[in-house]
């Protein structure tokens, strides 16, 4: 793999003051992989953009409340303050020192390869998103994170049914509860685990944790989850503080439909039976009137698609030291693979300092990454062993419901994609879209793709799509200027 010709001349430019002189690394992405890339980086000379979306950095994890709110007890809605507060310090540190510029509120459309001289990383700016800016540089590190994954039933677009990576961003970054008196948290993975205990401690009640997770399925993998005790003792925390909130954890169950006419009343769940289907006779019905749902997360990919790199399954493929098959492109955390913020941590870190090392054409000695590779290794063997205990339910998309709406951009129903996949002969997700809208609409895809699939009985393959996310005409059409 060799880097781009010019990865040790071309500078990052910006309009606040002079060239800046050496390679200069972006950094796509705030959370924990694209802080500990920046700070890595920049720790070894490297000038670093960091770009991101969001108005703070943290990204998901360490997402924080928004100033205007003055919170007092910052850190209570978090685990793992600790280690936010020293990667906040050398943040801090790196921009006092002028080697790293953060670009909060910019939303990057496009990172688009420039003939021999780098990388062109294009966003749209503040709130607004409709003047565009440039960020040149030598090398890109992508660390986009992911985003959550809901597999429909009927009902699930009634108000009062929300994500639960919502709910949590929601308590974290605005400290506000969903409106509603009771929850229900429901669907598969570690992350509702936070979400119900955190609306719990933040003073809702929370009438179920339902999960379609079979323990035994956990069990199976003790050999591997073992390896992690911080991981086991963090669960049991959790399960501690669930037990403190009296939640009841319903394990191996499942919402089969939500109800309600204006909005959300109730649930009716089910419990599994061992291939994952519900079992007759058990529905029971949970009156309720927030409902906190996902099914796991999805890596972001769309700028990687962009660039070219290829994938490993529905992740940004990389090799030992982060980077992608495109070179001067590296990725790190959950654009990855899933696997939490220590994982996102340690990635980034390698990224990081494997950039330092490449934009100036030097071989990186990977021994001073050691640690953060053993790291890298258990998490992702832990959480890979975790993947294979939560699973969605099975047959959840023969029991959605022909009236059902799955693209809720373009208010395609899974009729109609039933539809398309069968009398019409839609074998795959474009041809799905191209027939039926479902997908096209403002989200592009993010959502509903993983229903759609389902129900069309076809892979949730990548969109490959050439714009990561809707630009305006006129930012498309416009000379690219430098950020201010
Ligand atoms: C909604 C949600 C809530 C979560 N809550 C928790 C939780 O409470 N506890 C827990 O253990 N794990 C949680 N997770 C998982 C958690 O995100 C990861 O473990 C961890 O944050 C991954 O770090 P990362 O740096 O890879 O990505 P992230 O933390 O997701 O950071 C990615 C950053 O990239 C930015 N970005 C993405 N695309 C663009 C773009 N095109 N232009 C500019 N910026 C962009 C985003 O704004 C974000 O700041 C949550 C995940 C999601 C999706």
């Amino acid at each position: 793999m060799t880097e781009p010709a010019s990865a040790t001349t071309a500078s990052a430019t910006t309009a606040s003051g002079p060239a800046a002189s050496g390679p200069a690394l972006a950094v796509i992405g705030a959370g924990p992989a694209g802080l500990a890339a920046a700070v890595a980086a920049a720790a070894r000379g490297l000038r670093v953009v960091l770009v991101d979306s969001a108005a703070d950095a943290g990204g998901q994890f360490y997402r924080q409340p928004a100033a205007a709110l003055d919170a007092r007890r910052p850190w209570a809605l978090h685990h793992q303050w600790r280690a936010w507060e020293r990667l906040r310090a050398a943040l801090t540190a790196q921009i006092t020192a002028g080697r790293i510029r953060h670009l909060a509120d910019h939303h990057v459309w496009c990172v688009e390869r420039e003939s021999g001289s780098g990388f062109a990383v294009h966003a749209l700016l503040g709130p607004e998103q409709r003047d565009s800016v440039a960020v040149r540089a030598a090398g890109v590190v992508l660390a986009t994170g992911g985003y959550e994954k809901v597999l429909p039933f009927p009902g699930w677009t009634l108000p009062g049914v929300i994500t639960a990576g919502g709910a949590q961003a929601m308590l974290k970054g605005s400290l506000a509860l969903p409106p509603g008196r009771t929850a229900v948290v429901a669907g598969t993975g570690p992350l509702l685990l936070p979400v119900a205990t955190g609306l719990a401690a933040a003073g809702a009640r929370v009438a179920a944790l339902v999960d379609s997770v079979d323990p035994r399925a956990l069990l199976r993998q003790a050999g591997a989850l073992a390896g992690q005790p911080a991981k086991l003792v963090e669960g049991a925390g959790f399960a501690a503080r669930l037990a403190f909130h009296r939640v009841p954890v319903m394990a191996r169950h499942t919402v089969l439909r939500a109800h309600g006419e204006e909005r959300l009343t109730a649930v009716t769940v089910a419990a599994l039976d061992a291939g994952g289907r519900p079992v007759s006779g058990t529905e029971r019905r949970l009156a309720c009137d927030t409902l906190a749902v996902g099914h796991g997360l999805l890596p972001h990919t769309d700028l990687a698609e962009g660039l070219g790199c290829g994938p490993d399954g529905p992740a940004v493929r990389v090799d030992d030291e982060q980077r992608t098959d495109v070179p001067g492109v590296w990725a790190a955390g959950e654009a990855t693979g899933i696997g939490g913020a220590a994982l996102a941590l340690a990635e980034g870190h390698i990224a990081g300092r494997s950039a330092a090392a490449r934009l100036r054409g030097d071989v990186p000695d990977a021994r001073g990454w050691s640690a953060a590779a053993r790291s890298r290794s258990r998490l992702r063997e832990f959480f890979a062993a975790l993947d294979a205990g939560y699973v969605p339910p099975g047959g959840w998309a023969e029991r959605i419901t022909d009236d059902t709406v799955l693209c809720r951009c373009e208010e395609v129903t899974a009729g109609a994609v039933r539809e398309a996949a069968g009398p019409l002969g839609a074998g795959d997700l474009r041809t799905v879209k191209l027939l039926t809208r479902a997908g096209m609409g403002w989200c592009q895809g993010r959502m509903c793709a993983p229903g759609v699939a389902g129900v069309a009985g076809c892979g949730a393959t990548p969109g490959r799509r050439l714009l990561a996310r809707p630009v305006p005409l006129g930012a498309l059409a416009a000379e690219p200027t430098e950020p201010q």
